[in-house]
């Protein structure tokens, strides 16, 4: 039984899924060009999958944010983009969108790892997965991705590739793989060019992907997802094995003319 398989039936059963109407799905792809991109059997299997997360997801706003209907599926299709091959399994574990209108400020605890030592840090961000928790978005910046598809950067998808990775209990970069993906493979793969990225930021060389990957393997993950689906030509010619992988985890990146 394929991911996704019986128990999404279960889920489905104990939850009213509804088909998403004609009216606002046309509106969310003619808002969302990676979504409009896709071929018609993978769009169909995006509805089905976003009809799924507004079934099972709750949605709420923050500090004055503006959700509606049209926004909620906008969102539920970048988050539903990287499940595509994967099914709506793939985002189990979790319930609930929070949405703020732009950047917002949290405090954590940060565990310094040469140390060990714990301090309690302010950061302002555009996007936050918890473990087990919320996934936090700021509508900004979503906004912007839907405007801009092809510039690198898809909070959501960034977000949601945090999901994926935690999915296995471990947030370490290699997320829960699929039939057909090797973990041993993967983990070689990512940590070369890992570490390549690393030489080429201390060379002072900025290339296709973005400083942030090289914070740690799990960014480095979330950055170069955000790439498949953004970027896959610049990320196939910068991390070559890197983009094989991910359109393994994936499938391929939506069929777009990338700038
Ligand atoms: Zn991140």
């Amino acid at each position: 039984m394929p991911l996704g398989g019986w128990f999404a039936a279960l889920r489905a059963r104990l939850f009213s899924v509804r088909a998403i109407p004609d009216p606002i799905w046309r509106d969310a792809l003619a808002a969302a060009p990676l979504c409009a991109a896709l071929d018609g059997a993978r769009q169909q299997r995006l509805r089905v999958l976003c009809a799924q997360f507004l079934a099972h997801k709750r949605f709420s706003a923050e500090a004055g944010a503006q959700l509606d209907d049209l926004r909620c599926l906008l969102i539920a299709q970048q988050a539903c983009l990287p499940v595509l091959e994967l099914g709506f399994a793939a985002l189990h574990g979790w319930r609930e969108v929070i949405v703020y209108p732009g950047e917002f400020r949290v405090r954590h605890p940060r565990q310094d790892r040469s140390t060990g030592v714990i301090t309690e840090q302010d950061e302002t961000l555009i996007g936050e997965a918890w473990a087990r928790g919320p996934v936090v978005l700021s509508w900004a910046s979503v906004s912007h991705d839907l405007a801009h598809p092809h510039d690198g950067f898809n909070v959501v998808v960034h977000e949601i590739a945090h999901k994926l990775d935690q999915l296995d209990g471990a947030m370490d970069g290699v997320p829960a793989l699929p039939p057909g993906l090797s973990r041993h493979v993967w983990l070689d793969v990512f940590q070369r060019a890992f570490d390549h990225l690393q030489r080429q930021l201390d060379n002072g060389q900025h290339g296709a992907i973005d400083a942030y990957a090289a914070t740690n393997p799990e960014e480095y993950f979330a950055v170069t997802s955000e790439l498949h689906f953004s970027r896959p030509v610049q990320l196939a010619q910068a991390a070559p094995e890197v983009a094989r992988l991910l359109t393994g985890l994936y499938g391929a990146p939506p069929a777009a003319l990338v700038p």
